[in-house]
């Protein structure tokens, strides 16, 4: 019985979805430019990645948002300048850093005071 549930749990796999992001600055307003670039971007990094003989990563998808802070949960640390969304305001964009309104300034999770429910920790 207890060799049974050992090598159920040796042979037990768990699927992971691993979420990687990156922030590209592009100059002037020309969408033709933009669009361009990230279809340059996005095919060079849309691929599978070997870590090593045992690690394969398969890839999945690959998306993109324009960090528009007028139109989209994203706006500039109030102290560090580093992107951020806001996890107390509805559609929070996922791979951005976290943060949250403090005293009326948008705080990423490292600015944000180590009590604040969004503050970065260690102990999730
Ligand atoms: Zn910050």
């Amino acid at each position: 019985m207890k060799t049974f549930s050992l090598e159920r749990q040796i042979n037990m796999k768990k699927s992971v979805l691993i979420n990687v992001s990156y922030i590209v600055e592009v100059e002037g307003e020309n969408n033709e430019a933009l669009n361009k670039l990230l279809d340059k971007i996005t095919h060079s990094i849309s691929e599978n990645v070997t870590i090593n003989s045992d690690v394969q990563l398969k890839w999945e998808g690959t998306s993109s948002v324009e960090l528009d802070e007028k139109n989209v949960n994203c706006g500039r640390c109030s102290n560090c300048g580093g992107w951020v969304t806001d996890r107390e305001k509805p559609n929070y964009i996922e791979g951005l850093c976290d943060g949250a309104t403090h005293d009326g300034k948008l705080l990423c999770d490292e600015c944000l005071p180590s009590d604040h429910r969004w503050a970065f920790s260690l102990w999730y």
